[in-house]
């Protein structure tokens, strides 16, 4: 009986995420679904992206947070477009978060949608919200095993960021363990250290998010 009410969630999820990645590409904009635990430093991320982004590329945001508007505050000294969403008790964004906060961005005039996700590495993985790339979120001053003990993002990402870099002379976080970890969950996936508050690869970052965005732009 649970496991068929939570495969409807799921499927409800599923078809209306669906719905959102084709209006967002009709729209031709690219969605990343920024997955990453509170404290990772994922709005400081973002206030230095929307600054390096400036001129760049037409940016809006949605900001998933359970009650308080902070967040999407913060966001508004560097970004014009600028959603907050409230999940409540909910500790993941679901596709319809996303489908409300959609009808409040003006969709013609956006080339790159971020979607900062509730701040949690767990069930977030699992909503498709209708992005085009999941990009998982880490910190040196979370400790190197995260990796290991989170795998379901570390698979389903595009891109992961290790964030903080500018604390790793304070902190006990063994790089080589992270990174054999990550390496054997997915070979494939490409992990960037950076520090949002030292602009540590912030420009690889930037670059790496206006080149897929440029890419959709023309599909
Ligand atoms: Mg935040
Ligand atoms: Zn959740």
């Amino acid at each position: 009986m649970n496991i068929s009410v939570v495969e409807n969630v799921l499927k409800l999820n599923d078809e209306l995420a669906a719905v959102n990645r084709g209006k967002l590409k009709d729209h031709r904009i690219y969605t990343v679904n920024l997955i990453g635990a509170p404290g990772c430093g994922k709005t400081s991320l973002l206030e230095s992206t929307a600054t390096l982004l400036k001129n760049k590329l037409r940016l809006a945001i949605i900001v998933g947070d359970l009650t308080t508007q902070r967040d999407a505050d913060r966001m508004a000294l560097y970004c014009n477009h600028v959603v907050q969403v409230n999940t409540g008790k909910g500790c993941h964004l679901e596709a319809n978060h996303v489908r409300t906060a959609m009808e409040r961005l003006p969709l013609k005039e956006i080339d790159l949608l971020i979607i900062e996700n509730v701040g949690n590495l767990i069930c977030p993985v699992g909503f498709d919200l209708g992005q085009d790339v999941k990009v998982g979120m880490f910190s040196a001053a979370e400790g190197d095993d995260k990796a290991a003990k989170h795998p379901y993002i570390v698979q389903e990402a595009g891109l992961l960021l290790l964030n903080k870099m500018d604390l790793l002379p304070y902190v006990n976080f063994r790089q080589e363990i992270f990174r054999a970890d990550i390496h054997r969950i997915n070979p494939k996936v490409d992990i960037l250290d950076i520090s949002a508050t030292r602009g540590d690869n912030m420009a690889a970052w930037t670059n790496w998010l206006c080149a897929r965005a440029a890419k959709s732009a023309t599909q």
